[in-house]
C-alpha cells in the first residue's frame, strides 16, 4: 500500500512536470507554414498521421486533411494495422505508439514526443503486475489498453473502454473470474455493468479521476437543460449523474444522435474539436474538476497528451528520432492478448471495416 501511494506521488510529479513542458503557442503565419511543411513531408516519407480526440486541435485536423485518423485506441490500432503508409506518426501517448508497433512490427512507428505517458501506464509496472498475477493464477488478467507492452505481454487479454464490457461479459459467461487492472474506477464500471467477479488494481487517471460531483451538481442548476457524458475512467459517483458512458467514441456518437442541444462532457476537453466540428450549433461544457487551484494537475485536458505540437511533429518527421522501439520478444508476447481484443472485436462488430 505504502508503495502504491509513493507511486502516485512521483505519478503526479510527473504529472505536474509535463504541464511545464507544454509546447509554446506559434503565431498564426508560423502555423500556416509549418502545417504545409508537415503535409509535404508526410507524403515524401509515405507516413500517415493517427491522432487521438485528446491531443491539440490542429493536429487532429491535420489528420483528417491528410488521410489520416482522428480516434480512440482501439480504431487508431485497427487503422495503423491496415494502412498501407511505410510509417505510422502516432499522435497521443506512449502506449497507443506501443500498440501501433506490436500490431504493425514492421513499419516504422514515430511519434512527436516519446515523454507523452500516462497515469495508468505509470501507475501499473510490470514487476507489480506479475506478482499479482502470481498471487491469483486461479483469475483471467485482463488489461486496459493505457498498460506498456510489457504488462500486455502478461495480460491474457487487453481490452479498450469500448470493448471492455463486451469482453468481460463474454468471460464471465464462461465462469470465469477476472483480475482486473489498472484503472479502478473503469474496472468499477465494468463489474458493475457485468455482474463478473473482478478483482481490481487500484490505478487511475490524473485528468478524469479529477471531475467532482459537487461542483458538477451547482453546473448542472446554471444549465438545467444539459445533458452529462461522461468517460468510465471517472469517479463512480459523476457516472451516476451521467446520462452516457461509454469511450470517447461512444461519447461522440452519443453528441450526434442525441437531441439535446447542451452537453456537460466528463472526458479531456481535447475532444471538443470533433464535437463541435460534428454539431456546431450544440453547446459543451467541460465538466468540473477538483478546481483550477494551483494543485489542479489535470484541469481537464491530459498533461501528456498536450505535449504533441506541430513543433515536435514536424521535428521527428525531418529527424526520424523518437521511434518506437520493442523487441521481438516483446511484441510477441504484447500481440496475443491484443490479438484476442482485435478478434474477438471484429466477430462482434466493434471495429469498423473499412476504416482504413
Ligand atoms: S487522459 Fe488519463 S488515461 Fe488518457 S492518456 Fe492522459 S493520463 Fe492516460
Amino acid at each position: 500500500m505504502t508503495q502504491l501511494k509513493s507511486l502516485s506521488h512521483s505519478i503526479q510529479q510527473k504529472a505536474i512536470l509535463a504541464k511545464g513542458m507544454m509546447p509554446a503557442p506559434m503565431g498564426a503565419f508560423a502555423t500556416e507554414q509549418i502545417i504545409e511543411k508537415i503535409k509535404t513531408q508526410l507524403k515524401e516519407q509515405n507516413a500517415v498521421l493517427v491522432a487521438h480526440y485528446y491531443v491539440d486541435e490542429k493536429l487532429q485536423q491535420l489528420a483528417e486533411e491528410t488521410g489520416g485518423l482522428i480516434s480512440d485506441s482501439l480504431e487508431m490500432a485497427n487503422f495503423g494495422r491496415n494502412h498501407p503508409a511505410t510509417t505510422l506518426v502516432v499522435c497521443g501517448v506512449r502506449f497507443m505508439g506501443e500498440t501501433a508497433k506490436i500490431l504493425s512490427p514492421n513499419k516504422r512507428v514515430l511519434m512527436p514526443t516519446l515523454e507523452a505517458e500516462c497515469s495508468l501506464d505509470l501507475g501499473c509496472p510490470a514487476a507489480e503486475f506479475k506478482q499479482f498475477i502470481e498471487q491469483h493464477p486461479d483469475r483471467t488478467s485482463v488489461v486496459y489498453a493505457n498498460t506498456s507492452a510489457e504488462v500486455k505481454g502478461l495480460a491474457d487479454w487487453t481490452v479498450t473502454s469500448s470493448n471492455a464490457v463486451a469482453i468481460i461479459n463474454h468471460l464471465h459467461s464462461q465462469g470465469e473470474k477476472i483480475l482486473w487492472a489498472p484503472d479502478r474506477h473503469l474496472g468499477n464500471w465494468v463489474q458493475a455493468m457485468t455482474g463478473a467477479n473482478m478483482l481490481n488494481w487500484e490505478g487511475h487517471c490524473v485528468v478524469h479521476d479529477e471531475f467532482r460531483t459537487n461542483s458538477l451538481k451547482e453546473l448542472l442548476t446554471e444549465h438545467p437543460d444539459a445533458v452529462v457524458i461522461a468517460h468510465p475512467e471517472s469517479p463512480e459517483e459523476l457516472l451516476s449523474m451521467a446520462q452516457v458512458i461509454g469511450s470517447t467514441k461512444v461519447l461522440v456518437n452519443a453528441i450526434n444522435t442525441m437531441e439535446a442541444q447542451k452537453f456537460i462532457v466528463a472526458t479531456d476537453e481535447g475532444i471538443f474539436y470533433k464535437m463541435q466540428q460534428l454539431q456546431p450549433d450544440k453547446e459543451f461544457i467541460v465538466a468540473p474538476t477538483g478546481g483550477k487551484s494551483a494543485t489542479c494537475t489535470a484541469c481537464g485536458h491530459c498533461p501528456w497528451m498536450a505535449l504533441n505540437s506541430l513543433q515536435n511533429l514536424s521535428a521527428v518527421l525531418e529527424k526520424g528520432d523518437r521511434e518506437i522501439r520493442l523487441d521481438k520478444s516483446t511484441i510477441e508476447k504484447a500481440k496475443i492478448s491484443i490479438s484476442r481484443m482485435m478478434d474477438f472485436s471484429t466477430q462482434q462488430g466493434l471495429i469498423v471495416q473499412g476504416d482504413a
